[in-house]
């Protein structure tokens, strides 16, 4: 033997005993990834992006990801083992991993905040986690077998709906419960998730099958069709099933076929219950996942206009420079179809497609025109979805099932590994930017850094372009490319403005309505058309003051007044949810002259319903499209012409298409353009012309009348006229002028602390620390926020404000990060809460 042979021998030996380490991402708020030891037993499953179940302190058992595995040994603490893998495949690819770490980076964050963020919770198995019997596991696992801890499990989950991790443990009389929920979760027998509201229900469909014993004899199908001759509603049922069955050629195998596709045409379903009750057709409730294939043949797209086609190559010529486009095209102008179009090609050459929508009010119409053109290939990522149906698009996108997928701002983190084509409609909405918790995040930005990632394209596409986004497109950062024709015959509409002012002074105001739009939405009626009515909510709430020594009631631990709500005679408070009932006398002076002030949308609907008694109303606004479905049904309704007039919220404003929408009615106006914000023009810019553009599609020229009191306020006059440019020219000089972005960069540091004294030595402490690294000019505050406490914590805010240009802003946020940290390690300061919103809108 060599010598060189017996070095490697010795080598191998000596791999034998390495022992590995991982790097793991938690889900929880502090800095850093965590070591820990990995099993022999688990090496072969544990990789970069692998989720381990850890133990973390004393009791928590959470699940991480892992971000590298190692030798080396940690210095500062004992590493303990990893509990157990979950997959044998994993579940966070790179990309994720070093898209999550950007946007930690960028927002200023900790990367466990944009796991918790990204993951949905029925793929967190942690302490906190609640399981539930999997409603599908009926039909999925029957043939299971189990040991006598899962079935004790099961028993206890069939009697008890749901349990906690603490409950299981307390039920088995062990502590280390996660291998037998492991096993469960495999056998797709439990399902986790983290709240109440969480809790998966399954989507059923009702089937229809003819009774056996027609098939098994052919005199009895003789028989019944003798029986039906005299019921002819009932033999057309039987005849289309036969037909939609191919048993009229002969099948002869039982199906169940779509109870909806057997009542189509004029078919009855009162014919078809009697059917039912007779036994000869049998009725079936049948769980479907939301994946399967949808019926029915789907629709083309639509063949493109000359200006479309012009956009759409002017599209692909930017894409070949590697550039993001933003759209700018007029309402109704087309641009879904211009999408679609692009869609199809990025499909077709194998790549992933993500949709990106500001909220689910938009996805409902364009969601179902999607559908019907990418059936199952289309996956749906929103809100208002439970956990459960996130984690099945979280696993068609990681196994190549879904391809393409419309969502909201979270679903920039779903496991795509191959995108080449992100569109972001409405661009401009700021619904974009999350608020609460961390991670802050911009999706269309952080869109935009993810398509560097995957060398995707991205369109962005609106009617009223974001003032950033116009002055990039300027500046050659992004392509511009233009739609400034409505699609085939159709115009913007026209505008009315309705003074308020005189209308007041003569006394010919109805309550908040001027004779003008009353009179719009009279002849509107009479014409058997729709109207939409724009009431914004911002600040603008109704509340209860006493008339004789003006007393509001206010929150018991926010400092905001109390939101009157009529429908069940409560107040609200809307920032933290606490309840109480309407005092029958002032609780400052004992006075029964309570009154309401301000109206919102439900004040303008009972108004509505004395003005106009014979219409039908409806109400669109948080309140009325709480549950899943709400949003929906309104909207079908509004669309099959069951409700006259719409009364809404800014909802309303986003990306709806009506056909029989002749009148738009828009209140305070004045409000919104006077909002104490810089970017208060923008949002009146784009607030009205996009409700506005709600008024009159397709051949019809429509009509808004604005309520104001300021008729000649110069805004409105390019609102009125669409002049999106001249808007955009004074607006960019205010920036400039004023120091604000797009030329400066705002970071907004939010701090909070119970006690009002040691939050404002805080504030001034931090604040002087930052002045005296970056200078006077560039730190604003601390200043108390309008609303200056929220759930008992009182808040301080300090803006950051650096000019982008010759400044490394990085630095900035790791010197303002790290000073964070510092306020926080002081002894007076230790349950301060302070964090940073990057780019605040
Ligand atoms: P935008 O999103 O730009 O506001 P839409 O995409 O909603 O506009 O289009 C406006 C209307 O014009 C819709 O009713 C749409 O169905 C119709 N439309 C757009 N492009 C075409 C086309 N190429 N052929 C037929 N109808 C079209
Ligand atoms: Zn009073
Ligand atoms: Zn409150």
């Amino acid at each position: 033997m060599s010598q060189l042979e017996l070095n490697s021998e010795l080598d191998e030996n000596f791999e034998e005993r390495v022992t590995y380490f991982a790097d793991v991402i938690l889900p929880i708020p502090l800095p850093g990834t965590y070591t820990y030891r990995i099993p022999r037993d688990l090496e072969e499953h544990i990789e970069l992006g692998s989720r381990v179940v850890v133990q973390f302190g004393k009791k928590k058992i959470l699940t991480g990801i892992v971000k590298l595995v190692h030798e080396t040994v940690p210095k500062v603490y004992e590493a303990k083992y990893v509990l157990d893998s979950l997959d044998h495949a994993p579940v966070v690819n790179t990309f994720q991993l070093e898209f999550f770490a950007w946007l930690a980076q960028y927002y200023m964050c900790t990367i466990g905040e944009v796991l918790n963020a990204a993951m949905p919770s029925g793929l967190k198995l942690t302490s906190e986690s609640l399981i539930q019997l999997n409603p599908e596991s009926e039909v999925l696992g029957s043939e299971m077998e189990y040991s006598a801890k899962e079935l004790a499990i099961l028993n206890a989950l069939k009697a008890n709906d749901r349990l906690s991790f603490d409950q299981v443990s307390e039920l088995l009389g062990v502590k280390m419960i996660h291998p037998v929920l492991k096993s469960l979760l495999q056998k797709e027998s439990i399902l986790l998730f983290e709240q109440v509201k969480d809790k998966f229900k399954p989507k059923t469909v009702k089937t229809i099958g003819l009774a056996g014993q027609f098939l098994e004899d052919e005199s009895a199908m003789q028989l019944l069709f003798e029986q039906l001759e005299k019921k002819p509603k009932q033999q057309a049922i039987l005849l289309k099933y036969l037909s939609l069955t191919r048993m009229d050629e002969g099948e002869t195998k039982v199906r169940d076929i779509l109870k909806s596709s057997l009542l189509t045409g004029d078919l009855s379903a009162s014919s078809l219950k009697t059917l039912v009750k007779n036994e000869i057709f049998i009725e079936k409730e049948k769980i479907i996942s939301r994946l399967d294939e949808i019926d029915g043949e789907l629709e083309k797209n639509h063949s493109l206009s000359s200006e479309q086609q012009k956009a759409l190559e002017e599209i692909l010529l930017a894409f070949q420079k590697n550039k993001p486009v933003l759209l700018h095209g007029v309402t109704g102008s087309g641009k879904t179809e211009i999408y679609i179009n692009l869609i199809q090609q990025a499909l077709e050459n194998g790549g992933q497609v993500l949709y990106l929508l500001p909220e689910i009010a938009l996805t409902t119409q364009i969601v179902s025109r999607l559908h019907k053109v990418f059936g199952s290939a289309l996956g749906v990522y929103h809100s208002k979805y439970s956990d459960n149906e996130r984690v099945e698009i979280w696993n068609g996108v990681n196994n190549a099932k879904i391809n393409l997928v419309a969502g909201v701002r979270s679903s920039v983190f779903l496991p795509f590994d191959n995108l080449s084509l992100i569109l972001i409609d409405e661009e401009h909405e700021s619904s974009y930017k999350q608020y609460e918790p961390a991670p802050r995040y911009h999706a269309r930005d952080a869109a935009i850094w993810l398509s560097h990632l995957h060398q995707a394209n991205v369109l962005m596409g609106t009617a009223t372009p974001s003032v950033d986004s116009y002055q990039n497109a300027l500046d050659g950062k992004y392509e511009l490319v233009e739609l400034p024709q409505r699609f085939g015959a159709g115009k913007l509409p026209e505008f009315e403005l309705a003074n308020i002012l005189t209308s007041r002074k003569s006394k010919r105001m109805k309550g908040d309505f001027t004779p003008e739009l009353l009179e719009g939405i009279k002849h509107t009626l009479e014409k058997k058309e729709q109207v939409i009515l724009f009431q914004n909510r911002r600040g603008y709430s109704p509340y209860l003051i006493c008339h004789d020594c003006n007393h509001v009631p206010k929150c018991q631990s926010c400092d905001v007044s109390l939101t009157y709500h009529m429908h069940n005679n409560v107040l609200i408070c809307h920032y933290c949810g606490h309840k109480e009932s309407v005092p029958a006398i002032c609780d400052a002076c004992g006075s029964t002259a309570i009154r309401t002030v301000g109206f919102g949308t439900e004040k303008l609907e009972e108004d509505l319903k004395i003005l106009f008694p014979e219409a039908h109303i409806q109400r669109m606004d948080q309140d009325t499209t709480r549950s899943k479905y709400s949003y929906q049904h309104i909207i079908d309704r509004f669309e099959r012409g069951e409700t006259d007039i719409l009364v809404g919220t800014q909802m309303l404003s986003k990306g709806l298409d009506f056909d029989k929408v002749s009148l738009v009615g828009v209140f305070d106006y004045d409000r919104i353009v006077h909002f104490p914000d810089f970017r208060s023009h923008e949002r009146a810019f784009q607030l009205i012309t996009q409700v506005s553009g709600r008024a009159g599609r397709k051949d019809d020229q429509g009509k808004v009348i604005l309520q104001t009191g300021e008729p000649d306020e110069p805004l409105l006059y390019k609102i009125r006229t669409g002049d999106y440019k001249s808007f955009f020219q004074t607006e960019i000089l205010e920036r400039q002028n004023f120091q604000y972005p797009p030329f400066y960069r705002l970071i907004k540091v939010i701090l909070k602390h119970k006690e009002k004294n040691i939050l404002q030595q805080a504030s001034k402490h931090y604040a002087g620390r930052l002045i005296g690294e970056l200078g006077r000019q560039r730190v604003l505050g601390p200043q108390q926020p309008v609303i200056s406490r929220i759930r008992n914590l009182y808040i301080e805010e300090i803006y950051i404000k650096i000019e982008k240009k010759k400044i490394n802003v990085n630095k900035v946020k790791e010197l303002a990060y790290k000073l964070g940290l510092d306020v926080k390690q002081h002894r007076d300061y230790k349950t301060l809460r302070l964090y940073f919103d990057v780019d605040p809108v």
